[in-house]
């Protein structure tokens, strides 16, 4: 059952969003050749503890609790990489994904960024997933359902000639970090079919392209978390939580607008 939220918690739910976003500023600044990828979940972790806010990702079941307040994921890797003593080098590529809570509502984000200089594949790469990100949130304002948004997310990529990873998709979020609908970054006959849902007022997604270089699959690690890419090419993460409101899609965890502030209780409608 998707789970409509009122203007309010869409309100409420945008202080949540503020703080991933000043989560991911702490993050992007410790983005350099010989930080560890532990250096920059500590950062977000005392982030969040500053903010009052809760760390989602922190215990979430798998065959061991996920440890850390982010998804760290290098290169090859694609999502749910654990943070650790993994020292960056210039040329690699660290996606970054946290959520939070504040107040009971959730937030959910993730970027990927170069260390240093990438090579140019590489960084169209980002630049495509971004893309993809970017345009699927412009689609929200003029299709009705999300098949068509993720049927010309899949093209877009497609077009560039990299692939989008189908064993992982954005969710609903609210007062939980996955909730109903699922939301694929590309589109089946079954999707449509049996899943397919309405873009109305009051629906509020995390949309997440992950894309690859070169194929689509991946496989887990030892660690039993790490998706890492078969054929060991690059992947990049974008996610944003996104709102639909009376007035078209808002993008909670967009950086503040003027007047708008992160954190304690200034910015509740
Ligand atoms: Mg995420
Ligand atoms: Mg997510």
């Amino acid at each position: 059952m998707v789970n409509l939220r009122s203007p309010r918690e869409i309100a409420l739910m945008r202080r949540a969003g503020l703080v991933v976003w000043g989560a991911h500023q702490e993050a992007a600044k410790l983005v350099r050749p010989g930080a560890t990828t532990a250096d920059i979940d500590a950062a977000v972790d005392a982030y969040f503890a500053r903010q009052g806010a809760v760390a989602l990702f922190k215990g979430v079941p798998g065959k061991t609790p996920f440890p850390a307040a982010c998804c760290i994921s290098v290169n090859d890797e694609v999502v749910h990489g654990i943070p650790g003593p993994r020292v960056l080098q210039e040329g690699d590529v660290v996606s970054v994904d946290t959520g939070c809570s504040v107040g009971g509502w959730c937030g959910d984000s993730a970027y990927t960024h170069p260390v240093g200089t990438v090579a140019p594949d590489v960084r169209r790469l980002l630049d495509c997933t971004a893309g993809v990100l970017a345009l699927a949130i412009q689609l929200m304002a003029v299709r009705e359902r999300w098949s068509d948004v993720a049927t010309e997310m899949a093209k877009y990529v497609r077009d560039h000639g990299f692939s989008v990873v189908e064993n992982f998709v954005g969710h609903g979020i609210g007062r939980s970090m996955h909730e109903d609908p699922q939301v694929p970054n590309f589109c089946t006959p079954a999707f449509r079919r049996n899943h397919d849902f309405t873009l109305e007022p009051g629906l509020v997604i995390a949309v997440e392209p992950m894309v690859n270089l070169g194929s689509k699959k991946v496989r887990v690690l030892a660690d039993h978390w790490t998706q890492s890419t078969v054929d060991g090419k690059p992947s990049a993460h974008f996610e944003h939580t996104v709102a639909i409101t009376d007035e078209g899609p808002l993008v909670l965890t967009a950086p503040p607008a003027q007047g708008e502030s992160v954190g304690a209780a200034e910015s509740v409608a």
